[in-house]
C-alpha cells in the first residue's frame, strides 16, 4: 500500500553535527557522572523551560518515580491521579508505596476534573498528580487551590507539554514539581532522557542524591539512593536537538494546521487537542474521538488505517486502573469518562517532517471512509 507512516518518529539533528559535537568525549573520556554536557543541557532548558530549579534524568518514567520520592510521602499515602494516561504515572506511585487514587477526567480536554477532586480526599491523601494529557493543560488554578485548602503537594506529568506556557509563564513552574519526559518519541529528545523541575533548593538536594547513590564525597555516602543520570552522550543530543527545537515545532504546526483545516468538518470526528487563549501549545501529539455519525468505530477506523500502512496509536487504551496489574486492586470509582474516551480516542501520525503526500494519505484514510 506504501510506506508504512507511524504515529511519530524521533526529531535527530544533522548527523556530522552530532558526530562534531561528540568528538570532545575522545578526548575528555568523561562519559557520564554530572559531566559538562549534563550541566550545560540543565542550564540552557531551566531558561528554556522558565522554571526555578531543574534536575535532569535518565528518562521521564524515574524523574516521576524519584521526583515522587524526592518529597518523601509516607508509605501507604493516597495520591490522587488520572487513569487516563500513560501507565508510567501509576507505576511511579504504586513504585513508592504509595496507593493511586483514580479521579475521572474531564470530556473536553481528558485532563483531570478538578471538580472530583475534593470527594477524594482523606485523610491519608498526600498529594495530586495530575497530567496535562497531549498537552492540554490542566486547571492548576483550581487544582492548586485545593493543595493549598488541604496542605498537599501537587506533582505535575508533564511528559506532554514540554515548551508549553501559559500567559508567559512556563507550565514547569507550576505546582511543586512537574516532570518532562526527552523519550526519542518525545518533542524534544535526547534519545531517553527526562527532567523534574521544582522550586525548592532542597528538592534539587534530593534528586542528586537519589539519582547518584546519595554520594556526596569521596568516601560519603549520606543516602540510599539508585541510578538515574542522564549521560553525556545523551546531554549532547539533547543540546544539538535544541538547537532545531523551533524549525521542528514549526514543522509539526504545518502538519498541525493541515490537519485542523481538513477534518475539522468530516462527521463524526472530533479534535481532541484544546488550546486556550495565552497558551502556547508544543503541536506534540494530534488525538482526535471518533464518534457518531462517523460510519465506523475507532477500532474499526484504526483497523482499516493499519491495512493502509498507517498505524495511529490508540492513546490511551485501556485507562491505567483497568490494566492487569492494577485492575480490582484500588478503589472501583467512577471512572466513566476517562474510559469512555479510551474508547474513541486515537492519535494520528505527526512528527517534523512528516510529507505532505504521506499525510496526505492519512487523511485520505479518515474522510474516503467518512463518506
Ligand atoms: C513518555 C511518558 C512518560 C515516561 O517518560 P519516559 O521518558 O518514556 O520514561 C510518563 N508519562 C507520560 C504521560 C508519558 O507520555
Amino acid at each position: 500500500m506504501g510506506k508504512q507512516i507511524n504515529v511519530t518518529r524521533s526529531s535527530m539533528p544533522p548527523y556530522e553535527e552530532f558526530i562534531e559535537a561528540i568528538k570532545p568525549l575522545w578526548e575528555s573520556h568523561w562519559l557520564t557522572n554530572m559531566g559538562k554536557y549534563h550541566n550545560e543541557l540543565q542550564e540552557r532548558l531551566k531558561e528554556y523551560l522558565g522554571v526555578e530549579g531543574l534536575s535532569l534524568l535518565v528518562n521521564g518514567h524515574m524523574g516521576l518515580e524519584l521526583g515522587l520520592q524526592a518529597f518523601g510521602f509516607p508509605e501507604g499515602g493516597e495520591v490522587i491521579t488520572t487513569p487516563f494516561t500513560f501507565i508510567s504515572t501509576t507505576h511511579a506511585i504504586v513504585r513508592n508505596k504509595l496507593r493511586p487514587v483514580f479521579c475521572d477526567v474531564k470530556p473536553k480536554d481528558g485532563t483531570i476534573d478538578e471538580t472530583k477532586i475534593e470527594e477524594l480526599i482523606t485523610e491519608k491523601t498526600v498529594a495530586i498528580l495530575p497530567v496535562h494529557v497531549y498537552g492540554n493543560l490542566c486547571n492548576t488554578e483550581a487544582i492548586e487551590r485545593i493543595a493549598r485548602d488541604y496542605n498537599l503537594k501537587v506533582i505535575y506529568d508533564a511528559a506532554h507539554a514540554f515548551g508549553e506556557s501559559v500567559n508567559g509563564r512556563g507550565i514547569g513552574s507550576f505546582g511543586d514539581a512537574s516532570v518532562f519526559s526527552f523519550h526519542a518519541t518525545k518533542v524534544f529528545n535526547t534519545i531517553e532522557g527526562g527532567a523534574v523541575a521544582f522550586h525548592e533548593h532542597q528538592i534539587y538536594e534530593k534528586l542528586y542524591n537519589l539519582k547518584n547513590f546519595g554520594i556526596r564525597g569521596e568516601s560519603l555516602v549520606t543516602e540510599v539512593g539508585a541510578n538515574a543520570k542522564m549521560n553525556e552522550v545523551c546531554a549532547i543530543m539533547g543540546l544539538c536537538n535544541l538547537e532545531h527545537l523551533e524549525d521542528a515545532i514549526a514543522s509539526r504546526k504545518k502538519v498541525f494546521d493541515t490537519y485542523v483545516a481538513e477534518l475539522a468538518d468530516v462527521e463524526g470526528i472530533d479534535i481532541f487537542r484544546i488550546v486556550k487563549d495565552g497558551e502556547v501549545n508544543n503541536y506534540a501529539y494530534f488525538p482526535i474521538l471518533v464518534n457518531d455519525p462517523y460510519p465506523l468505530s475507532r477500532d474499526e477506523l484504526y483497523l482499516s488505517m493499519h491495512e493502509k500502512d498507517i498505524f495511529p496509536r490508540k492513546y490511551f487504551y485501556p485507562i491505567t486502573s483497568d490494566q492487569n496489574c492494577f485492575r480490582n486492586k484500588y478503589k472501583n470509582l467512577n471512572l466513566s469518562v476517562a474510559r469512555e474516551l479510551s474508547e474513541h480516542v486515537l492519535t494520528l501520525p505527526i512528527y517534523e517532517g512528516l510529507m505532505e503526500e504521506d499525510q496526505r494519505r492519512v487523511i485520505n484514510s479518515i474522510k474516503t471512509t467518512g463518506k
